[in-house]
């Protein structure tokens, strides 16, 4: 295991990025988790990452890297730099170019895996597994279901007094530096709901139980849509989407895509109404927690839509109300405490996890190379800035920022709560200025269990015939529309 050390990332990122080191105070993510090296060997890495949230490019760093043919399996050897360099730098702080700056662990970000292991509680498949209430979970068929939706919470403190003795393994050395042990352990929303919930439902209907199971033919239809969706899905999206025969090589994206966006189109008319109704229940409680502008004001509302989706679920199909089915009914609390559970997943750390493994150019030596690497990019404290503290306005401008352009599928574009198709840019007076036509005699994609376009998702046709001109700042999202009977669903785009 090499140690970097937080405080060392911390001044390589403000070397990169000068707005952090504006912050007075750094408020951090942190992630653990485990990458397989290579498919001859059972060699992996296990790194410990942090995240700037005042960092604009949100872009994590690496404070520890830990290589080994398995994971690792004592916690305070893991833990200890870590612990013990976190014990100073949050009483204290640090300096950097002769300005002090305090630090804060905001949240960790972590699957439910690694969250045991840090907390050194028991497994999520435990009859105690849930973080954040003390329910019982009952043994059936080969799973763990936690089939009550209230109980009573867990707290910081009855988590430090080990109230509940069952939860617990041992003492976590986490224990030892100022954090809350349930409040700041986030229910990581890549690997709960997407690679969690949605993978899970994808199973029931074409592995599960043969009541909930989707014949064929409905796969099939399923799977051309998604493939054809796929080319009108933006810039914005790095995956286009596969067919559900390959769900298992899915990736987390591509649940996130098929959840938030797809789901609604390609379901219909191939689920049961029930099944879909109920699917569009989870579609509508993570739109929700995913948006800024949403979850800010619905939040309570989400609660509620995820509690009847849980609620129904063993009636649908039966008894699998397992771990990450259970913790949606948590979600909720997260977003209150931390906002939009877009900004506390690990999607940023599993993408730099990938990069990580690209520095690995040889079999051998893998720590050393990547160590190696990653210390060449060490700041110096003196540095001066090289760049200028803001960049160009075309650089930032939301054109940029959001792929914005007048072609198809990156052309459209929410301004309150209409939708506009580009039609033309310009730069007036050095400001963007968008050309547009306005979509009128927006319906509703769907009514139950809200109407869609409280959401800012609708089914549109007609354009106006009036072009009309959008300054930059009036332009609030990005739109996804996807062809959809004679026109399209339109959907904020919300996961970026
Ligand atoms: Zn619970």
């Amino acid at each position: 295991m090499h140690y970097f050390g937080v405080v060392t990332g911390i001044m390589t990122r403000m070397q990169d990025s000068p707005t952090i080191a504006l912050r007075q105070t750094i408020h951090l993510q942190i992630n653990v988790d485990g990458m397989p090296l290579f498919k001859s060997s059972n060699k992996q890495f296990w790194p410990i990452l942090a995240l700037i949230e005042e960092d604009p490019e949100r872009m994590p760093f690496t404070v520890a890297l830990y290589c080994g043919h398995s994971k690792p399996t004592n916690t305070y050897d893991y833990l200890s730099d870590f612990v013990e360099e976190m014990s100073v730098i949050l009483e204290e702080g640090f300096t950097f170019n002769s300005t002090s700056h305090s630090i804060v662990i905001s949240a960790f970000i972590c699957d439910a895996p690694a969250r045991a292991f840090l907390k050194n509680i028991k497994s999520h498949n435990s009859y105690y597994g849930c973080e954040r209430c003390d329910q019982e979970g009952v043994w059936s068929n080969g799973r763990m279901n936690y089939p009550l939706t209230s109980a009573t919470p867990r707290s910081d403190g009855s988590f430090r007094s080990q109230h509940q003795k069952d939860h617990h393994k041992g003492e976590s050395p986490l224990s030892q530096i100022n954090i809350g042990l349930v409040s700041q352990f986030v229910l990581d929303f890549m690997h709960l709901v997407c690679l969690g919930v949605v993978r899970k439902l994808i199973w029931l209907w074409m592995r599960g139980p043969l009541a909930t199971r989707i014949g064929s033919q409905s796969v099939q239809s399923i799977s051309q849509k998604i493939i054809a969706l796929g080319k009108s899905l933006p810039k914005n999206f790095n995956r286009k989407g596969r067919a559900l025969t390959e769900v298992d090589r899915w990736k987390a994206t591509e649940f996130r895509t098929f959840l938030l966006y797809t789901g609604p189109i390609v379901l219909k008319s191939n689920l049961p109404n029930s099944m879909y109704d109920h699917f569009l229940l989870l579609h509508v409680g993570i739109t929700i927690l995913c948006s800024p502008h949403l979850s800010s004001h619905y939040c309570d509302y989400a609660e509620k839509v995820l509690k009847v989706f849980v609620q129904n679920f063993s009636a649908i199909y039966g008894d699998f109300i397992v771990y990450n089915v259970h913790s949606l009914l948590h979600l909720a609390d997260d977003v209150r405490k931390f906002g939009p559970l877009t900004q506390i997943s690990a999607f940023p750390f599993e993408n730099f996890l990938h990069s990580l493994k690209k520095q690995i150019r040889k079999p051998n030596q893998t720590l050393q190379q990547v160590v190696k690497r990653i210390s060449e990019q060490k700041p110096t404290n003196s540095v001066s800035h090289s760049r200028p503290l803001h960049n160009s306005l075309s650089n930032h401008s939301c054109c940029t920022k959001l792929s914005l352009s007048i072609y198809e599928p990156n052309n459209i574009v929410l301004s309150g709560h209409d939708m506009f198709r580009i039609e033309r840019i310009a730069n007036i007076d050095g400001c963007t200025t968008f050309f547009v036509r306005k979509f009128i005699n927006k319906q509703s994609l769907f009514t139950s269990p809200v109407d869609s376009l409280n959401l800012g998702t609708a089914y549109c046709e007609e354009l106006s015939a009036e072009v009309v001109a959008l300054s930059e700042i009036a332009i609030d999202a990005k739109v996804v529309a996807l062809p959809f009977k004679h026109g399209f669903a339109a959907y904020r785009l919300n996961h970026t």
